[in-house]
C-alpha cells in the first residue's frame, strides 16, 4: 500500500501522527538504522536532486527518507512496533530552507525558459549547494538579466499553486517538464511566470522566497551550469562574504572598495623585491665565487633559493676559472636541491646520469653543462660526487 504523501497538499504541515505499518532494521553504511513504513507521512523523500526531510519520530531522529513504487521508508536511530501511533515532527529550519530553494529554483528557470527557451535538464538541492542545468549557454549579462527579473518576481509575491489538474484538460496546459511522467500530473504554477510538473514541497507565494542570488555559473554539457542561492541561505552566504571582505581590507588597511588596487600594488611590489633579491643574490654567489683561489680544480657551492638562470651564470663564471667540476647546488636537505654542473674537461652528461642511478636525479645535459633536480640530502650529495 502506497504512503499517504501529506506534503502533498499541504507544504506547511509540520506535525503529524501516524500508524507504523512495519520496522525493520537495516545496516546503513556500518550504521544500524531502523526502516519505518508508516500509513503517512509528512516527510518528503529524497527525489528529483533534492535530498530529504530529517526530523523526529516521537523521540527518534529521522536521518533519511527514500521512497520506492509510492512507499515512503523513514530512516530512523531506533525501532517502533507495528501498529503503534507516532507523533512525527520535521525540521522546519531544514525544510523551509529547501522550498525556498526550491521555489527559487523554479523561478529562475521559468524566466530563462520565457526569455531564451532554455530548458532545465537536471537540478541538485544539497545542504551545500543548488545547481541548475539549463540546455543553452547563457551569456554573464543573461544571467544578471535573469537573476534581476526573478528578484522582481519575488518582490511582486505572487501566489505559487500547486495543484493535479483534470487529465482531460492537461493536454491543453503548456508546462516545463524534466521527463515523461507516469501516473497523474501534479502542476506547480508561479502566477505570471512558470508552468511545471513536480512533486516537492514549494512555498506559498513567491515573497516566501525571500531573494534570490546567483554565486556563479559556467559552462557544462553545451549548456550552463548555474548555482543558486535563496532565502536566509543567500544571507548566510552573504554574510560570510562580508567576513572574508572585512578580513582582507582590515589586513590591508584600506576601504573596502580600494581592495582590488590595494592587492595589484601589493603584487607589483612583490615581484620587485623579488627582482632586488635575486639581483642581490646574484652579487653575492660572484663575490663567493671570486674567493676561491684560482689553483682549486673542483668546486662545489651549496645554497639556498637561487633561480636557474644565476646557478647558470655562476656555474660559467667557475668553468672560466676551474679546470675540474664545477657545480651549484641550490636547496635545502628537506625539500631537496636543483643543481646546475658545468666542467672543462669532465663529461657533465655522464655525471648527470651517475646522480640519476646513484640518488634518483632527474634531468639531464651536454658534456659541458647540465642541470637538473635531486631528492637528497648534501652529505648524500657530496658522497656520491
Ligand atoms: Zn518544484
Amino acid at each position: 500500500m502506497q504512503t499517504v504523501a501529506l506534503y502533498d497538499n499541504d507544504a506547511f504541515l509540520k506535525e503529524f501522527s501516524s500508524r507504523v505499518i512495519s520496522c525493520q532494521e537495516v545496516m546503513v553504511e556500518e550504521r544500524k538504522l531502523y526502516k519505518v513504513v508508516l500509513e503517512q507521512t509528512a516527510f518528503f523523500p529524497e527525489q528529483g536532486g533534492q535530498t530529504s526531510d530529517i526530523g523526529y519520530l516521537d523521540n527518534t531522529a529521522v536521518v533519511d527518507v527514500q521512497i520506492e513504487n509510492g512507499i515512503i521508508y523513514h530512516y530512523c536511530v531506533s525501532g517502533f512496533l507495528s501498529g503503534e501511533i507516532v507523533h512525527g515532527e520535521i525540521d522546519w529550519n531544514h525544510r523551509f530552507g529547501n522550498m525556498q530553494q526550491h521555489t527559487g529554483e523554479h523561478i529562475f528557470t521559468g524566466i530563462a525558459h520565457n526569455l531564451y527557451g532554455a530548458e532545465n535538464v537536471g537540478f541538485h538541492l544539497s545542504d551545500n549547494t543548488v545547481t541548475l542545468d539549463l540546455n543553452i549557454e547563457l551569456s554573464p549579462e543573461q544571467v544578471r538579466e535573469i537573476e534581476l527579473l526573478a528578484n522582481k518576481t519575488i518582490a511582486r509575491d505572487v501566489v505559487v499553486k500547486a495543484y493535479y489538474p483534470d487529465p482531460v484538460l492537461l493536454p491543453a496546459i503548456e508546462y516545463r517538464s524534466k521527463k515523461e511522467i507516469e501516473g497523474a500530473v501534479r502542476l506547480v504554477e508561479i502566477e505570471g511566470t512558470d508552468i511545471c510538473a513536480c512533486c516537492a514541497p514549494h512555498v506559498k507565494t513567491t515573497g516566501q522566497v525571500g531573494m534570490l542570488k546567483v554565486v556563479s555559473f559556467n559552462k557544462y554539457k553545451g549548456g550552463t551550469r548555474v548555482y543558486i542561492m535563496c532565502g536566509l541561505r543567500a544571507l548566510d552566504d552573504y554574510n560570510r562574504r562580508m567576513d572574508i571582505l572585512a578580513a582582507s581590507y582590515q589586513l590591508l588597511n584600506c576601504q573596502e572598495d580600494q581592495l582590488p588596487s590595494k592587492i595589484s600594488k601589493l603584487m607589483d611590489d612583490n615581484k620587485q623585491l623579488k627582482y632586488e633579491i635575486s639581483s642581490i643574490k646574484s652579487d653575492m654567489l660572484m663575490n663567493r665565487i671570486y674567493g676561491f683561489p684560482s689553483d682549486l680544480v673542483d668546486v662545489t657551492i651549496f645554497s639556498e633559493d637561487l633561480d636557474a638562470k644565476t646557478m647558470r651564470d655562476g656555474v660559467n663564471a667557475l668553468v672560466e676559472r676551474h679546470t675540474g667540476l664545477c657545480a651549484i647546488f641550490s636547496g635545502d636537505d628537506e625539500n631537496g636541491y636543483n643543481f646546475v654542473i658545468g666542467s672543462q674537461s669532465r663529461d657533465c652528461a655522464a655525471i648527470a646520469a651517475g646522480m640519476r642511478e646513484l640518488l634518483g636525479a632527474k634531468g639531464g645535459g651536454s658534456p659541458q653543462m647540465a642541470q637538473g633536480s635531486v631528492q637528497a640530502t648534501r652529505a648524500q650529495i657530496e658522497g656520491t660526487l
